[in-house]
């Protein structure tokens, strides 16, 4: 495992950060997504907003153009999908409507169930694991082209603490964790050379979302970090301020 990662301490996002970038935000309409999406737009990006549930997808878009930001993009689309031609068609789509796109926001994520190895249910595990792992893949490899075309992208991944220690019971989840570090590793190493992509995994730590809500039902919400604590850490590695960082895992919040 790379040594984790902070933003420099003296980081301040400049209100045009991501002035005139096209970024894809996955899981845009909860949660963290729903925060960075916002913020991404607060800051100049046009955000391609994806997700499972359309009405949550529109209430962003709505509060995006109501403050008045770049008018951003609506993208239903259900991750389970395995197929690389429903991310090739989508590819197509984003081509013919911007020409371009500078970044790639992995959020989406599933918690899959909390239990044993041994009685965990297939089913959960491959759901997880496509969700969190393998459409990322087949998004990354079909948006790669177009990255390529954008002067500075970013892609990054989301990883979790216990993407970097295993935990008894947390099952598929962790281990998708693991492998969206190994994906993000292995693919920083091909990119290094490129010079216009880069790719950073970050650990968003404890969040106040309805999954942290899911997997820690006892906890009090009013003491878990809302998600706009995260935003300068999602704004470094979109911006370009963070050019010439590839290959790291960094966490959003200091421990
Ligand atoms: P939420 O459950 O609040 O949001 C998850 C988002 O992912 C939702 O917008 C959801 O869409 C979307 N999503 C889930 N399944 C699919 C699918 N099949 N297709 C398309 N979109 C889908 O989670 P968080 O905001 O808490 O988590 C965001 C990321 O941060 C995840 O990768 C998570 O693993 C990671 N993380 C979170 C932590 C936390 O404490 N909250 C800690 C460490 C990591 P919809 O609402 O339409 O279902």
């Amino acid at each position: 495992m790379n040594n984790i990662q902070l933003i420099p301490a003296d980081y301040v996002p400049s209100k045009d950060c991501l002035q005139d970038k096209v970024i894809l935000v996955t899981g845009a309409g909860d949660g963290i997504g729903r925060e960075a999406a916002l913020c991404f737009a607060t800051h100049g990006a046009c955000v391609i907003l994806l997700g499972k549930t359309e009405s949550k997808l529109a209430d962003v878009y709505d509060e995006i153009v109501d403050k008045g930001h770049p008018t951003p993009a609506l993208c239903p689309f259900d991750l389970k999908q395995t197929d690389y031609k429903a991310y090739s068609a989508l590819k197509k789509a984003i081509t013919e409507e911007f020409g371009k796109l500078d970044g790639i926001l992995h959020n989406a994520g599933a918690l899959g169930e909390l239990s044993s190895i041994a009685s965990y249910n297939p089913n959960t595990w491959f759901d997880t694991m496509q969700v969190n792992v393998n459409a990322q893949f087949l998004l990354t490899k079909a948006f790669l082209p177009l990255l390529q075309k954008s002067s500075s992208a970013s892609i990054v991944f989301t990883s979790s603490s216990v993407g970097r220690k295993g935990r008894a019971y947390w099952g598929a989840y962790a281990v998708s964790k693991f492998a969206t570090e190994g994906l993000m590793q292995t693919l920083a190493d091909e990119l290094e050379k490129t010079g216009n992509i880069r790719c950073n995994c970050i650990n968003p730590g404890a969040t106040r979302t309805h999954m942290r809500a899911k997997a820690y039902p006892a906890e009090n919400p009013d003491e878990v970090a809302p998600a706009s604590v995260l935003m300068p850490a999602y704004l470094y590695l979109m911006g370009d301020k963070s050019k010439s960082i590839n290959g790291q895992s960094f966490d959003a919040q200091k421990k």
